[in-house]
């Protein structure tokens, strides 16, 4: 089994009983629900569907709830769409049914969007650059020819819209996310650690904590890493915009700087879009898109997504094995000396929990542990173990099914549930009974690590070896 977790969207081509189990059989770990499609009836129905298969199944699975956020799209063209070139010149309103321009619904971005800028009609599809603004409407000349279509979405790189990353659908999207309890919510087009404060301030008014993914794919949330990472619960490079507000050039040393990030902080990432893209037609990847999916394993990422090649592609159960296979491969190459070697050079004065972790995963090597068992409440303790991406197997034991299913997220970790830990000698007891029915043998060494007293987020301070007897 891989030790890289895979996201999958679920989408037309997999929302069913049949192609879940199978997805699940294949290795997805967490099911990605897209609500920038669907409706809350559509989304209920997927939702207890995922968690009826994955009980059926004895998987555990994660559901992540993604917002849209404030997406920015043209309003409707003439069917077929228009087709542009380089130096056509048209004038986009806010108002519809204008004849001779063009709808987009934002006044937002026309009011702060200056003569000069760039906007960017889909992937790149369409490019202009504004030559005039008048009143409400702007002028654009097009200086990436290509056909204009109804509903594509627009980005101007290097504007800073004003309004807030969640909109009044978000806000609904997320009480159904805390109404269904998920797992995780991702918030798209985040820019400060602002943004990931509102959306928790506005989970706790209803009474929830749902861990909160923050997707960067802002110029201005790279300016801003480190204080997102700190508000938000882990990250996903969502190279799909991030490509658009940057050069798409760019992307790769971005996405080693937001890995690099999380795995400082012990989060888990997601790298995301186009990992196996032309599976969408294809049952098999081209060479760049496997290199693309091992290098973001072997540059720190807990996670690898599919998005098109699960929701609407042809073969969503080949590109769930084929990402599971490329994980296993080269995780077996994986550079877990260069890692170790990381760990050794972070020194004096660092936090209890910090030195505790990265010792157990030393423990553990140099007393050729089976396992490292994280006993975990949160699965902070888990998560930190983890960022050191040991050689040995990290087995979490929590009684948390939350925790359980959450840490599907995070690279390496396996989670058994067990009953709740009353002190530290039950919890021990507990943590080499659990472990027995994973192929232990007689003489087998566990390290074990926790946080006591239990409960207390961010406290492990308790490290053990343990001879597993008859
Ligand atoms: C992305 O832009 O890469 C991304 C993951 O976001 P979405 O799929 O919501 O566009």
């Amino acid at each position: 089994m891989a030790r890289t977790k895979i996201v999958a969207t679920v989408g037309p081509a997999s929302d069913s009983p049949d192609m879940i189990r199978r997805m699940l059989a294949a290795g997805m770990t967490v099911a990605r629900i897209n609500f920038s499609h669907g409706n809350h009836d559509s989304h209920i129905r997927t939702i207890q569907m995922l968690r009826r298969v994955a009980a059926e199944e004895g998987h555990v699975l994660a559901i992540m709830g993604d917002l849209q956020g404030p997406k920015i799209r043209l309003g409707h063209v003439k069917a077929g769409g228009i087709p542009l070139a380089v130096g056509d010149e048209v004038v986009f309103t806010p108002h519809p049914g204008q004849p001779a321009m063009i709808h987009l619904p934002h006044p937002d971005l026309i009011a702060v969007i200056q003569v000069g800028a760039k906007l960017v009609i889909g992937d790149g599809e369409v490019e202009f650059s504004v030559v005039e603004k008048t009143g409400d409407t702007l002028r654009c000349v097009v200086t990436v020819a290509g056909l204009l279509e109804s509903r594509k979405g627009v980005n101007a790189p290097g504007t800073a819209l004003v309004t807030s990353s969640i909109t009044e659908k978000d806000k609904d999207d997320l009480a159904l996310a805390c109404r269904l309890d998920l797992d995780y919510v991702a918030l798209s087009f985040v820019r400060t650690a602002v943004d990931v404060k509102e959306l928790r301030a506005l989970m706790n008014a209803a009474g929830r904590e749902i861990p909160i993914i923050a997707k960067i794919e802002k110029r201005e949330a790279i300016e801003h890493l480190s204080e997102i990472s700190d508000a938000a619960d882990g990250m996903m490079v969502a190279r799909g915009d991030l490509g658009i507000e940057v050069l798409p050039q760019q992307v790769p040393l971005l996405q080693k700087e937001i890995i690099r990030c999380c795995n400082a902080a012990g989060k888990p990432v997601i790298t995301a879009t186009q990992m196996l893209q032309s599976m969408i037609e294809h049952p098999r990847p081209t060479r760049a898109e496997a290199s693309d999916v091992a290098n973001a394993i072997l540059d720190g990422t807990d996670a690898v997504m599919l998005s098109g090649e699960t929701a609407t592609g042809q073969f969503p159960v080949e590109a769930v094995q084929m990402m599971a296979n490329i994980a296993e491969i080269t995780e077996q190459a994986f550079p877990y000396e260069a890692w170790r070697q990381r760990r050794r050079q972070q020194d004096v004065g660092m936090p209890i929990d910090e030195a505790i972790s990265a010792a157990s995963c030393e423990v553990a090597r140099q007393v050729g542990a089976r396992a490292i068992v994280s006993t975990t409440v949160s699965g902070y303790t888990a998560q930190q173990i983890a960022r050191h991406r040991p050689e040995t197997p990290i087995m979490a034991i929590s009684p948390s099914p939350h925790t359980q299913r959450r840490l599907s997220m995070v690279w390496g970790v396996e989670c058994l549930l067990v009953p709740d830990f009353r002190d530290t000698d039950a919890m021990l007891a507990q943590a080499v009974e659990s472990i027995r029915s994973f192929d232990i043998e007689p003489g087998d060494k566990l390290v074990i690590t926790a946080g006591v007293p239990f409960g207390t987020y961010g406290k492990t301070n308790l490290i053990q070896v343990h001879e597993v007897r008859e």
